[in-house]
């Protein structure tokens, strides 16, 4: 491998004014927590743009793990050599060598950042086409579509040097954004959701609501798989995993069969909003997409969205279905959601939900039972797990040691 170097440049972040320190300071956390297996690599995080040295770990390993990475636009590997022009035209034969560019078509774009720079833009680039197709044979010029294009870059400490510039994840880096909890199930929206929610810097973690033995230990360890796959691009992630059985079943019995549905989110929402609160988090992120299914409906939303008002984030509100299922391709959580399980909303699901329930209906039907014993005793035996995004989970006894 000929570059010695990975330039890596920001995203939106570039823009964020007096943030822009905590930004880059995050990213450059993010960055070093996902190439953590690479002991060798030296992170250098700048002001407009961060350097992996790569002391020659494996640079195409290492692109797996950054395109990952929320907040970069792109990267390149690179040549970091001296700015002197006998140096760079003789490097840059070197670099299109190594990339076999005989037979091929090539341009040429310089870019001068150090302005004291001898060498005009333009005069770089006639100067070191000319160079390199005396100096390699069957080397032809397009400037439309080339082959190979040739990227360098004055800048005053170095000139840079690279032929390829991968696209990154793009978003805001994870973290940069404060703190919600992501309501988890084994499906394919939620996870998806959560993704979107932390490409635009949002720290996540997961409430899963379980009702065994309804829903099996099977269901639980796809959701521990997904949450292991926001953990890859998080850090650790945590879950939270309410056990939900008795408090459905009383759901079921004292509640007329039709609203059923509606009282049962509203539950999860009252119990989500509860771990979001001693978790010092700002907002719930969910899965729900207008009119998917009946609990779904803007009637729907409008009465179960009463039990609270800390912001509901639902980015995937106005998707399609496929272009959801694109998204969950892209974030590598797709096979994982088609594996089949059983969710605890569709076990208890009605035959008749009510696609428009009313909030003075449900909220009459809400007072035939004293819910708080069993909200409370959810929550205090709630498992709150950590996953780090390399297989290894923790179990976390007391979900109080968190706080
Ligand atoms: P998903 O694919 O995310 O399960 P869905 O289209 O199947 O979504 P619903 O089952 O109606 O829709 O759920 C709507 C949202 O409610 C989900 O996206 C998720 O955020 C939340 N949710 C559903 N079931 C659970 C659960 N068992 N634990 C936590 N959250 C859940
Ligand atoms: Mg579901």
């Amino acid at each position: 491998m000929i570059y010695d170097e990975i330039l890596v440049r920001y995203g939106e972040i570039s823009t964020k004014g007096k943030n822009r320190k905590l930004f880059i300071e995050r990213l450059r956390a993010n960055v070093q927590y996902v190439l953590k297996g690479f002991p060798n690599l030296k992170i250098i995080a700048q002001r407009d743009r961060m350097y992996i040295k790569l002391n020659g770990e494996n640079f195409d390993e290492i692109a797996v793990r950054l395109k990952k990475v929320f907040g970069i636009q792109s990267f390149s590997p690179v040549m970091r050599i001296g700015k002197d022009l006998e140096e760079v035209k003789e490097k840059s034969v070197q670099l299109m060598e190594s990339l076999n560019a005989s037979g091929k078509t090539f341009k040429v774009q310089a870019k001068r950042v150090d302005k004291e720079y001898p060498h005009r833009t333009n005069e770089l680039n006639q100067i070191l086409g000319g160079h390199l197709l005396t100096s390699i044979e069957n080397l032809k010029v397009d400037v439309h579509n080339p082959d190979l294009e040739l990227k360098v870059e004055i800048r005053k400490d170095a000139a840079y040097l690279t032929c390829e510039v991968i696209k990154g994840a793009g978003g805001l880096p994870v973290g940069s954004g404060g703190k919600a909890m992501l309501m988890l199930s084994g499906g394919i929206d939620s996870p998806v959701a959560g993704f979107l929610a932390m490409r635009r810097g949002l720290q996540i973690e997961g409430v899963h609501f379980f009702s065994p033995p309804f829903t099996s230990e099977r269901s639980k360890q796809k959701v521990l798989d997904l949450s292991e796959k926001m953990a890859q691009v998080s850090g650790k992630f945590i879950l939270h995993i309410v056990h939900f059985t008795e408090l459905q079943q009383e759901i079921i019995q004292n509640v007329p069969e039709n609203y059923t549905m509606t009282v049962m989110r509203r539950m999860m929402m009252r119990i989500t909003d509860e771990i979001r609160e001693r978790r010092k988090g700002l907002a719930i992120v969910n899965g729900e997409n207008i009119g998917q299914v009946a609990s779904q409906t803007l009637e729907s939303m409008y009465a179960i969205n009463e039990v609270t008002n800390t912001p509901i984030l639902r980015p995937l509100l106005t998707y399609d279905k496929n272009d959801i299922i694109e998204l969950a391709r892209d974030f590598d959580t797709l096979e994982t959601s088609n594996r089949p399980y059983e969710d605890c909303c569709t076990i208890f699901v009605p035959a008749q939900p009510k696609t428009n329930p009313r909030r003075d209906k449900v909220n009459l039907y809400e007072t035939y039972f004293d819910w708080e014993p069993y909200i409370e005793k959810a929550v205090e035996s709630i498992e709150t797990i950590e996953i780090t995004g390399s297989n290894n989970k923790k179990e976390v006894n007391e979900f109080t040691d968190l706080f």
